[in-house]
């Protein structure tokens, strides 16, 4: 059964480059340092999970030629990761109907309250709103024929739940993953991990931190994401241990 994880967005929550910074990363003219608000997307059995909504998820369903969308997974609520929510109204003209919106009881009630217009319609809003069937995760269940097991974890003190469907696991904004969730991250080939920068930070793993736990998991393959300026692609990856790289936006991972 083959799926495929595409990055449609490896940046942190300023996007790179950011707003009038001359650092070497926002300047850079490889196309890897040019990063948009981190998202990504499941491809399996003709369907696709999106997970997240950021402020470019409009851009990068162009870039990456997203025709459709089935299901929505939210990790968190964050205003990085969902304030493209609205643009998921192209996905209900292109699908005939509304979308299963997936996430914990807590985002979906923050999700209800910023975007109280799209779940609670005031006159005069009907025909210019997402529709949306909100779904509380639970735990694992089955998603167009395939498990899809939520990873709860901690950003800070905020839980997240990022998602792990057959040996792909994608693992945004974390800081700090308990016992019983690594133990759902046995025998990965493809880990997509948080790893902000070098410095340390509150809620995010440093790049140090990243590859200490990469290295516990031990997926094949592991990619970082949720990158700030601090980490050029090119030189980052020179120094990196062996299958371990920086995501890119556009970043097309097979996996099954
Ligand atoms: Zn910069
Ligand atoms: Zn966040
Ligand atoms: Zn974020």
């Amino acid at each position: 059964m083959s799926l495929r994880l595409t990055i449609l967005g490896s940046g942190t929550s300023h996007g790179i480059p950011m707003i009038a910074c001359d650092c070497a990363v926002c300047t850079s003219s490889d196309p890897r340092d040019r990063r948009t608000r981190c998202s990504a997307l499941f491809g399996f059995n003709d369907r696709n999970l999106l997970v997240d909504t950021g402020p470019e998820m409009r851009l990068q369903c162009i870039a990456s030629n997203v025709r459709q969308v089935h299901a929505i997974w939210y990790t968190h609520h964050h205003a990085d990761h969902v304030v493209g929510l609205d643009d998921l109204r192209r996905f209900n003209w292109l699908m005939g109907g509304p979308l299963p919106v997936f996430a914990s009881e807590r985002t979906l009630g923050e999700l209800r309250r910023m975007f109280s217009y799209a779940f609670d319609a005031p006159p005069g809003y009907e025909s210019a709103i997402p529709a949306l069937l909100p779904r509380a995760i639970e735990g694992p269940f089955e998603l167009f024929d395939r498990t899809v097991t939520p990873l709860p974890y901690f950003h800070g003190s905020l839980p997240v739940l990022g998602v792990r469907i057959g040996a792909a696991a994608y693992v945004p904004d974390v800081n700090r993953i308990p016992e019983e969730t690594m133990s759902l991250l046995r025998g990965l080939d493809v880990l997509v991990l948080d790893a902000l920068r070098v410095r340390a930070h509150p809620t995010h793993f440093n790049l140090e931190e990243a590859i200490r736990v990469a290295e516990r998991i031990g997926a094949a393959r592991t990619y970082f994401t949720h990158i700030a300026h601090e980490l050029g692609h090119a030189e980052t990856n020179a120094r990196l241990p062996a299958g371990m790289e920086l995501a890119y936006d556009g970043l097309v991972i097979e996996s099954d």
